[in-house]
């Protein structure tokens, strides 16, 4: 798996639009684990023993899982509408 640079630049998250469940809407998620058995014979520490990768996101309302990679892929295909920017008046003068 390729190594991903940490990000330097400083976000705030109140300014990030919120994932939601695409059939309740619902905002909380738990992990949800996919296990893999790692034979002894490629295993680091040189014994059989389990590898846990979180695939996957449940709705903690609905139960829906959702694969958040799927969920990147998609949104990068089909990029949602830009909503209507406010305008707002500040009684400047008009050119
Ligand atoms: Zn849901």
């Amino acid at each position: 798996m390729q190594q991903q640079k940490q990000m330097q630049v400083k976000i705030d998250l109140s300014t990030l639009e919120n994932v939601s469940c695409p059939d309740c809407g619902n905002f909380n998620f738990t992990p949800v684990l996919q296990m893999k058995w790692v034979p002894a014979l490629v295993a680091p520490s040189g014994t059989l023993s389990i590898l846990e990768r979180p695939m996957f996101r449940q709705c903690t309302e609905c139960k829906k899982l959702l694969d958040p990679q799927a969920m990147v892929e998609d949104r990068m295909r089909h990029p949602p509408v830009e909503p209507p920017r406010i305008i707002t008046a500040l009684g400047g003068k008009e050119n």
